[in-house]
């Protein structure tokens, strides 16, 4: 394994042969503690929302073939500890088979990522984005939902339990406007997976309506909305919207 700490910023462009801001958006490309140690705010700002979806799909195919790159999480803490320009913010589910970060091989500082389960927009994380789109710079609003989600399936069975109730009421408007032919249960995986999917449609609309914010720097192209579903079974995360 190479020793990032002996790479300096220009020792690994030279090295890579690539400059610019496509690659200063390479959040984990192979190197990327020389770039983590050198990303100003000034750089950050030069990337495209559609250069950060790029890279968050190049993360992810790195991935899947196993080829993440060689984190050094402790020069990451140390040199974000000075101040954080993360590219985007993903609402995910708390679900532990899908973090985020590590399914689209993401570093510390890259992204801002609220998690609750059945990735539905409330208040708090309405809040929580807009801070980190206005404020933080934030390029990116990915919601991400993912196949098998037992939320999704709490919400087609109607479950009660304590809070869970009320969290699981959000959810239902995505089963109820889920077009399936097929048996509407939870037993049934490709029902579930059309509904979460139907889900993640769902938030993004609620985003773009109960947030001025957002939608305003969305209109003005500063940030893109975009979903995703993550497959558990084959390690994909395909983008739509
Ligand atoms: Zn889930």
């Amino acid at each position: 394994m190479r020793n990032p700490e002996r790479f300096g910023r220009r020792a690994f462009l030279r090295a890579t042969g690539v400059a610019g801001a496509v690659a200063l958006a390479g959040s984990a490309l192979p190197g990327r503690i020389a770039w983590a140690a050198a990303l100003t705010k000034a750089q950050r700002d030069k990337m495209t929302p559609d250069d950060i979806i790029a890279e968050m799909k190049k993360g992810n195919e790195r991935f899947r073939v196993g080829k993440e790159s060689p984190h050094n999480y402790l020069a990451q803490q140390k040199v974000s500890a000075k101040g954080q320009y993360p590219a985007a913010v993903i609402l995910s589910c708390i679900d532990s088979r899908a973090p985020a970060e590590t399914i689209m091989d993401l570093g510390i500082g890259d992204v801002f990522n609220a998690r609750v389960a059945g990735n539905i927009a409330n208040d708090d994380i309405l809040g929580s984005m807009e801070f980190a789109c206005k404020l933080a710079g934030a390029k990116v609003v990915l919601v991400m939902g993912h196949t098998a989600c037992g939320a999704i399936k709490g919400a087609i069975d109607n479950a009660q339990l304590g809070n869970l109730t009320g969290l699981l009421t959000k959810i239902r408007p995505a089963v109820e406007a889920t077009q399936y032919s097929g048996e509407r249960s939870s037993k049934n995986y490709a029902f579930v997976d059309a509904v979460a999917r139907k889900n993640v449609e769902l938030t993004m609309a609620d985003i773009r309506k109960r947030s001025a914010v957002l939608a305003e720097l969305e209109s003005a192209k500063t940030v893109k909305i975009v979903g995703s579903m993550y497959n558990l079974e084959t390690g994909v995360v395909e983008f739509f919207g």
